[in-house]
């Protein structure tokens, strides 16, 4: 595990940390790694609020974090590139936090982009991320209206606005002391178009944009992972820019006889004593369906794990299986029957008995 990372000791958190004490220790690194403060070195400051950004990601989400204590970094994949901010899900925090802090400074704006797409979660089965399935979404989305073309005007007919002469902005300064603040606002008179509308467009009603229902079938891949996001390029709101993207983020139902950990499955199955003892065969209903037999050898001890090649999860955009690694849990009947008593203790004095043979023939 080259890239283990400690999320606890890059927020300064402990390992019990509540939401609140791992939120609060994020915006105080928030506040301090802000590339937009550091544009010396912005790019060392990019990637260490990337890392807290990733942290506080994995250790504000229930799921996220127990797969993190149980099996560290690894054990949270964020797709096959790691983190990136697709995957990250509070930008309002985020926002909030800007707002507070800096306002009118101009922050936020690395996740501008980010605000443009949709983003949609859907949940599958960790059978169908075997397998692979396809998803059947319904969404609306914002475009373009393409009667106005985005102008909001009939026809598209307007004329340039006299209060910001066409800029759509108008400049407030503002003085305290011997500072001056100067902010830009989107003009009143035009709401920032820059424009006058002289009749509305009937089909947008003025807004410039319309909503469309979009259908789409979503092929989820084989191996897909808990958090992998698949971007659906130009299937987000549509902008004067182009359009954003749709963001589909898989979730992973958990299932319940089999835990996934990269690219390998875990299960555990108990057998009696006498079967770890003599060996036994048994069946196992795989994730793919298929029934698997797995030779038990004489002598399995408790917690023993038998691992089977090739019989985990299809490794995702490439070639190949994981593991599948099955822990044997061993029991012992609580209540034994006469006839089981009988042949137990006879088990049980077994080692005595060779005792007293080997001292009486010696
Ligand atoms: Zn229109
Ligand atoms: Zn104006």
């Amino acid at each position: 595990m080259a890239d283990e990372k400690d999320y606890y000791s890059i927020l300064g958190v402990s390992k019990n940390a509540t939401k609140d004490e791992i939120k609060k220790a994020y915006r105080e690194l928030a506040k301090k790694y802000h590339p937009d403060l550091h544009p010396e070195n912005r790019k060392e400051y990019e990637e260490k609020f990337k890392e807290i950004s990733e942290a506080y990601e994995v250790l504000m989400d229930d799921d996220k974090r127990r797969i993190y204590d149980q099996y560290g970094s690894e054990g949270v994949k964020f797709g096959p590139q790691g983190f990136d901010w697709n995957n990250f899900t509070h930008y309002d925090d985020i926002q909030d936090l800007f707002n507070q802090f800096f306002k009118n400074m101009g922050f936020g704006s690395i996740f501008e982009d980010e605000r443009q797409n949709i983003r949609f979660v859907v949940n599958i089965d960790l059978k169908d991320a075997y397998n692979g399935t396809t998803k059947n979404i319904s969404y609306e989305r914002e475009v373009i209206c393409p009667d106005c073309n985005g102008t909001g005007a009939k026809n598209g007919k307007t004329r340039k606005c006299p209060t910001c002469n066409g800029t759509g902005q108008v400049r407030n300064v503002r003085s305290m002391g011997f500072m001056q603040y100067v902010s830009v606002q989107p003009c009143p008179a035009c709401n920032g178009r820059g424009y006058i509308i002289e009749e509305k467009c009937p089909r947008c009603k003025g807004k410039g944009k319309i909503i469309v229902k979009e259908n789409l079938e979503v092929n989820i891949p084989k191996g897909a992972d808990d958090g992998l996001n698949l971007r659906i390029r130009g299937k987000g709101p549509g902008s004067k820019n182009g359009n954003g993207d749709l963001i589909i983020t898989i979730h992973v139902n958990q299932d319940p006889v089999y835990k996934r950990d990269g690219d390998d499955l875990y299960t555990e199955i108990d057998i009696p004593f006498t079967k770890a003892a003599l060996g036994t065969e048994i069946s196992l209903e795989h994730i793919s369906g298929e029934n698997l037999n797995i030779k038990i050898p004489p002598g399995t001890q408790p917690g023993e794990i038998i691992r089977i090649k090739n019989k985990g999860m299809p490794k995702f955009n490439s070639r190949g299986y994981g593991d599948l690694l099955i822990k044997i849990n061993v029991t012992i009947p609580k209540n034994l029957t006469q006839r089981q008593r009988e042949l137990l203790m006879e088990l049980d004095n077994e080692p005595e008995r060779k005792g007293f043979f080997h001292s009486r023939f010696k």
